[in-house]
């Protein structure tokens, strides 16, 4: 290959690169994604695959629901169902308090112009989720929503940009980038590549990355953690959350009980590895048996924690960087990045090719995280 034969070049083989670099071959550019470790090594391979729309910020609704129509035909996107399950997905409220909550975000729902979400009474969420404690008295609904499975997913991803002409190349870490005329030059612990368009998606590291294309954006670390239990039989359909709580709830197509939440375990950026805490841990554990009583014998039988990077307003990094030229990111997802997957790589895409997209992607600005350290 010769030194020019490149387009892209992206930073990342996490679903955020694969789909950027699939929705990029497909459009007729040559691209290479360089990644570390292996595909699918860090948050994408420990996601709890929620494909929800529920309850997200406003200003992700608009890339939000569009990803949730190309989730809904993933097979014709990617060749493969992803192991997707539009089973809905569930907020609980356990008291009026909370109900008062799950009222105010549907009227500022409505309001904003949005109808997928849906108010339901006690009799409904019984029918939803008969399993589901009978204290419980209400419940925000998406009914569109619900998850995939993330191995599927990465592999899916991959396959289809591997058959439309991305190379994959793991165990290949970027130490360094720098200019070589208008192209980049970045360095790996092996070869050297060059292309004039590089997409930064490299998840929990993506802020070393930007800074040695010249943006200085400030992340915070997630290290979010799951547990999987024994498998037990039928229990629920729909992905269940819970108003005031650290808790996400569902059953895989194997009858394994899938427990998450955004509890918080440890994660250390320097040797590439994160633990679980399991005191913290004990606390979504717990949540699980209130919701669900019958569940308070099933054993669990694996935990996980897995890392990323986290803004300062939760809202991820989409877009051209302010200083590199032909350098875009796509990081910073902060815990809910692997329902966006699909729409995030044809923004990049709209950009790369057209410069510009017809997506609102204001909100996700490098820049609105780096006025701080502008102005200081
Ligand atoms: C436990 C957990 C549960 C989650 N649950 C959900 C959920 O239910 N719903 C939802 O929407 N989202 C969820 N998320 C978030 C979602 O998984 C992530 O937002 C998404 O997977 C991020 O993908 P990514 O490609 O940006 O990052 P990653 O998958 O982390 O990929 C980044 C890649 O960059 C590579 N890299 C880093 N530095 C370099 C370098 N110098 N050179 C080469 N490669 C490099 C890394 O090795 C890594 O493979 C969850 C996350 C976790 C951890």
């Amino acid at each position: 290959m010769s030194m020019r034969a490149l387009d892209v070049l992206i930073v990342g083989g996490g679903l955020h690169g694969l789909s950027a670099a699939l929705h990029l071959a497909r459009a007729g550019k040559r691209v290479t994604v360089l990644e570390r470790s292996w595909v699918g090594r860090h948050a994408s391979g420990a996601s709890a695959a929620g494909v929800r729309t529920l309850n997200r910020p406003l200003v992700e609704l608009p890339i939000s629901l569009e990803a949730m129509d190309m989730w809904h035909k993933i097979e014709m996107i990617v060749g493969n169902d992803c192991g997707f399950n539009a089973g809905g997905q569930v907020r609980v409220a356990e008291d009026a308090k909370d109900l008062s909550v799950l009222e105010r975000r549907f009227a500022t729902v409505q309001g904003a112009g949005y109808h997928h979400e849906e108010l339901v009474d006690r009799a409904e969420l019984l029918r939803l989720v008969p399993a589901i404690s009978p204290h419980c008295v209400g419940a925000l609904v998406a009914r569109r929503d619900g998850a995939a499975d993330p191995h599927r997913t990465l592999l899916a991803f991959r396959r289809a940009a591997e058959a439309a002409g991305v190379s994959i190349n793991e165990q290949c870490g970027v130490t360094a980038i720098e200019r070589a005329g208008s192209d980049w030059r970045v360095r790996t612990e092996g070869r050297d590549f060059v292309a004039p368009v590089i997409v930064n998606a490299a998840g929990a590291w993506a802020g070393e990355i930007a800074s040695m294309l010249g943006d200085n954006i400030p992340l915070g670390l997630k290290a979010s953690m799951m547990m999987v239990t024994e498998r037990v039989a039928p229990l629920l359909n729909p992905v269940v959350g819970v108003a005031g709580r650290p808790l996400s709830f569902k059953q895989s197509g194997q009858g394994t009980l899938v427990i998450g939440g955004g509890l918080q375990g440890r994660a250390d950026i320097k040797t590439q590895r994160s633990f679980v805490d399991f005191d913290e841990l004990a606390k979504g554990a717990r949540a699980a048996v209130d919701l669900f009583p019958c569940i308070r014998f099933v054993r669990i039988v694996r935990t996980w924690a897995g890392m990323e990077a986290k803004t300062e307003d939760h809202q991820p990094v989409i877009g051209a960087s302010p200083n590199g030229n032909g350098v875009f990111h796509a990081f910073g997802f902060s815990g809910h990045g692997f329902q966006l997957v699909p729409v995030v790589g044809a923004i990049l895409a709209d950009l790369i090719l057209h410069d510009r997209t017809s997506r609102p992607i204001e909100a996700f600005s490098a820049k609105r995280l780096m006025k701080r350290e502008a102005a200081a």
